[in-house]
């Protein structure tokens, strides 16, 4: 049995601090497929927990149309629909869901504060972060203008409506030529646009790209743009830019897949947790438990390898049942 917390709200706590703040049990910080499963579990465990959305209530899927490998809709779902659905879920449980950003962290107490808003604190027994993580972009207009329409940041999300045709993906790490081989078992032909005259990926994974025969390596080429009515239908590169030998070279695509590396949302957090060198929050191997007792991560901001919303859901439960026996175990 958890002893019960008063969740009181104390604006005027302490008299020389003006800011407003509220003391809670279980703070979710994050609207993604992790944490809403978290908030479905803490509620259901009697955890109480307060919910923060950020800047993109429903997180990374609502960006997207169709999900088609997301378990439970036969016929698959629209992105917007499901997290529509899991925050239906979260909320039926008794989650408490606000709009705020969490703007800074201090995990340096028994007691963990996150400041939402920058006006706000909120003292929590336990954090679970669900911050996600951002992929990144070229910054052209077009991946603006095709966004929906064969520009893509995710090949196992979206390379099964590319079946049979061509495609490129830009960028030469780990991750460009694993999503490249992923296309090349689906697709006709896969241009991989690399910017240098080698891969920055593991030799292991620069082999398997150069065995794949459907893979065409365009070394030392950059995106300028992309053409299509409505829809992509090529991109306009450029080789050996700034060099005398410069020239264009337009290739013939229907999708456009970046794989240039993903940010995770996690900055507010690094004075006291661990991270890699990206900023993936390190978790205890098995477990969402990050080296601070009582804050727990989930999701794509502890995840480099699989980032999709099936796994962000299932550590989203990890989180909240970790969350759950660390109270029971500090409470008694
Ligand atoms: P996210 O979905 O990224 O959510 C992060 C949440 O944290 C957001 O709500 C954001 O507002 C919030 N947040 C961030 N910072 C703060 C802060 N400081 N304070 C408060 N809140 C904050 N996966 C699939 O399995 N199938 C697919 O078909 C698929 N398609 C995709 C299509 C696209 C275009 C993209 C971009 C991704 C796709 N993915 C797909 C991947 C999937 O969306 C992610 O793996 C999943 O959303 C990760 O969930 P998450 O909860 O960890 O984070
Ligand atoms: P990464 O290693 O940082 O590689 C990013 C790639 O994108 C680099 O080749 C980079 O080019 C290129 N790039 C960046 N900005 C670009 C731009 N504006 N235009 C064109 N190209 C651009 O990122 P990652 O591949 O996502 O990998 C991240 C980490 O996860 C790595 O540690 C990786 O080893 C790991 N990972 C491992 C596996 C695996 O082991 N199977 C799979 C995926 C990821 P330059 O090389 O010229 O800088």
């Amino acid at each position: 049995m958890f002893k019960p917390l008063d969740i009181d709200k104390n604006t005027s706590a302490e008299s020389a601090n003006p800011v407003d703040s509220e003391k809670v049990k279980c703070l979710i910080v994050g609207s993604g497929p992790a944490g809403y499963t978290a908030a479905i579990y803490a509620a259901r465990a009697n955890l109480k927990p307060v919910l923060y959305e950020g800047l993109q209530p429903g997180g990374q899927l609502t960006t997207t149309t169709e999900v088609e490998n997301f378990p439970g809709y036969p016929e698959g779902v629209t992105g917007p629909v499901l997290m529509e659905d899991l925050k239906k879920q979260a909320e039926r449980f008794g989650t408490d869901i606000r709009w705020g950003l969490a703007t800074k962290a201090d995990f340096s107490g028994s007691v963990h504060k996150i400041w939402i808003d920058e006006n706000k604190l909120i003292e929590a027994e336990v954090v679970i972060i669900a911050t996600g993580a951002t992929a990144k972009y070229l910054g052209l207009d077009d991946e603006k203008k095709y966004a929906g329409g064969g520009v893509s940041a995710c090949a196992t999300c979206d390379g099964f409506f590319y079946r049979g045709k061509d495609v490129a993906v830009v960028g030469g790490g780990d991750t460009a030529a694993e999503e490249a081989i992923y296309l090349a078992g689906l697709c006709r032909k896969v241009y991989l646009i690399v910017r240098r005259d080698e891969l920055r990926a593991s030799k292991v994974m620069a082999e398997r790209v150069n065995k794949t025969r459907n893979i065409e390596v365009l070394w030392k080429h950059q995106t300028k743009g992309l053409f299509g009515d409505g829809v992509v239908e090529g991109a306009i590169l450029v080789k050996n830019q700034g060099q005398p030998d410069e020239e264009e070279v337009k290739i013939k695509i229907d999708g456009f897949f970046l794989a240039i590396g993903h940010k995770p949302n996690s900055d507010i957090f690094k004075d006291y947790l661990e991270t890699d060198q990206v900023g993936y929050i390190k978790t205890i191997p098995g477990t969402s438990k990050t080296k601070v007792p009582g804050v727990f991560a989930c999701g794509d901001v502890q995840d480099s390898q699989y980032r999709q919303a099936v796994t962000a859901a299932g550590s989203g439960c990890m989180a909240a049942i970790d969350a759950e026996r660390y109270l029971s175990e500090k409470n008694g």
